[in-house]
């Protein structure tokens, strides 16, 4: 895979084995277009689900679904792992990629376990060893990492050495945190392991199809080294991620318009993702402020005071100074800054 880009496609959840071979068929014919890519099939077996009364897959059969998959169309194939018996299972039925979800990879023990059953049951022996290896299962051809569902750079960095450890090829796949992109997390682990390739899910880094195509353009931006996107030949249906799967057909629409520049790693992308970054964390947090400063407005309304309150504006003035103190800013910048936030909250309350 070196050198060239992963583009690991399908559907969320392996449902049925009708939609399973509809959607490899439907990507089969893109992937016939577009030989510059890499082309991997994903479905989830075993779907880590929030509520009980979700779908959670269908189960060891699913496998069956994706090695019909493989004979059929020619697709390697990945699928979801989460436990030692996963792996047991997954390796058995010949799966090429194993990827570890972003819930899983907050786990540290969990991801121990898996590393561990990968290595068990893969590892070449010794030549004293009586086990032969022509009677165990082929190794899977690389093992994807996800990010964990928390923005916690050294956990991911520490889960890509233990699946290290395997000998088997490790993959990053960024699907940032809370439906948004991490891209400081993705720049220090890009940073400290750039011999690890990293591709970018930006269907569950949004969660919405409609913003899965700007998210795409960062691939070649930040000179990541592929995707893993969610595809479904009908998303309206879908069993899980119903908003955040494309069809086979606007997928192929962004293969297609896609630039052919040559990948860059521009140091200035990075840190300007980065930027992007806090500039939404920046009007988030004052878009939330601006809502408590609302609900205190009400609040005084309610018991005749007026918004502006001198006491409290002058400990909030003193408050502010350090804070920029402690951060190394320059309290007269903090204080204008902060002047036109506490103009603009006195406006909200009037
Ligand atoms: C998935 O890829 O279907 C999945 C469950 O992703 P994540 O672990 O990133 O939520
Ligand atoms: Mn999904």
């Amino acid at each position: 895979m070196k050198g060239e880009r992963c583009l690991i496609v399908g559907p969320c959840a392996a449902e049925s084995r009708e939609q399973v071979l509809e959607t490899a068929e439907q990507l089969s014919d893109v992937r016939d277009r577009f030989s510059a890519f890499h082309f991997i099939f994903r479905a989830g077996v075993w779907k880590p689900r929030t509520r009980p009364d979700s779908f959670q897959g269908a189960g060891e059969a699913a496998l069956g679904w994706l090695q019909e998959v493989k004979e059929r169309f020619g697709f390697e194939v990945a699928t979801e792992v989460a436990t030692p018996e996963h792996v047991e299972a997954a390796i058995k039925a010949g799966i090429d990629y194993l990827w570890i979800g972003a819930r899983t990879s907050a786990n540290p023990i969990a991801v121990q376990a898996i590393a561990a059953a990968i290595a068990d049951r893969c590892a070449v022996r010794p030549l004293h060893c009586k086990t032969a290896n022509a009677v165990r299962p082929a190794p899977p051809a690389g093992l994807l990492i996800k990010n964990p569902v928390n923005a916690d750079a050294a956990l991911w960095l520490g889960n890509i050495e233990r699946l290290e450890r395997t000998g088997i090829p490790v993959l990053a796949v960024h699907r940032g945190c809370s439906h948004q992109p991490c891209w400081h997390m993705a720049h220090e682990v890009r940073l400290a392991r750039p011999d690890i390739p990293m591709l970018l899910d930006p269907s569950h880094m949004s969660g919405d199809a409609a913003k899965v195509p700007e998210l795409i353009k960062k691939i070649d931006e930040l000179g990541l080294d592929g995707a893993m996107i969610e595809v479904h030949a009908h998303p309206e249906q879908a069993l899980s991620d119903s908003e955040q799967q494309i069809t086979p057909l606007a997928f192929s629409r962004w293969l297609l318009a896609k630039s052919q520049e040559p990948r860059v790693n521009s140091e200035l992308n990075w840190l300007r993702a980065e930027i992007d970054e806090l500039d939404d964390t920046l009007w988030q947090t004052i878009a939330a402020r601006m809502d408590v400063s609302r609900r205190i407005g009400a609040w005084k309304k309610e018991h005749h005071m007026p918004p502006l309150q001198p006491d409290r504006y002058q400990t909030m003035v003193e408050r502010i100074s350090e804070l920029a103190n402690e951060r190394g800013l320059s309290a007269d910048f903090a204080l204008r800054l902060y002047d036109l936030i506490h103009a603009e909250s006195l406006n909200q309350q009037q």
